[in-house]
């Protein structure tokens, strides 16, 4: 599954991203509302919009996901729900945030030059955009454990929500 974020949802397109959801976010390309439903088209994707109007539209060409909350872990949440996305084991999966292609494990010398010194020095490991006008270059600092701490916390509400539903068919 594909999805287009239109272009109030940036962040969560990279959050997408970083758990493994092939995600196009529409404002790399546009901000006009007929050409993001087109792009969702030509990429025969699941649009996703905060915008009432846009999702009312686009619904006659697309699938759409209306989004309810302006919290980009709610959002995630309802994906999570609605779409079925997998959460455990995002690290295995995760795209390059900045673009969204593929990433490539590469050792220290790859990236020799191209990192900070104290970087370069402290990891052995870093993961490298295959996409090459992108060449992103990531590695596992501590603002990958906050990335697992928020995914875990979606993951946990998750369980309570099926939790929830379980409960009410029970009655
Ligand atoms: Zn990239």
């Amino acid at each position: 599954m594909l999805f287009v974020a239109d272009v109030m949802l940036k962040k969560l397109a990279r959050w997408l991203r970083i758990i493994g959801v092939p995600t196009v976010f529409a404002g790399d390309y546009t901000e006009d509302d007929d050409e993001i439903i087109k792009l969702a088209m030509a990429k025969e994707a699941v649009l996703l919009t905060r915008d009432k109007a846009l999702a009312r539209k686009a619904g006659d060409y697309v699938p759409v996901v209306l989004l309810s909350s302006t919290v980009f872990e709610k959002q995630l949440l309802q994906l999570a729900k609605e779409k079925r996305i997998q959460l455990a084991g995002f690290e295995s999966r995760t795209l390059c945030p900045q673009c969204g292609n593929e990433l490539r494990v590469v050792g220290r010398e790859k990236v020799r030059g191209k990192v900070f010194p104290r970087v370069y020095a402290a990891h052995e490991k870093f993961w490298l955009c295959s996409d090459t006008k992108c060449g992103k270059i990531y590695w596992t600092g501590s603002h990958w454990r906050k990335i697992g701490g928020t995914v875990e916390k979606v993951a946990g509400l998750l369980k309570g929500v099926k939790k929830a539903a379980g409960r009410k068919k029970a009655i």
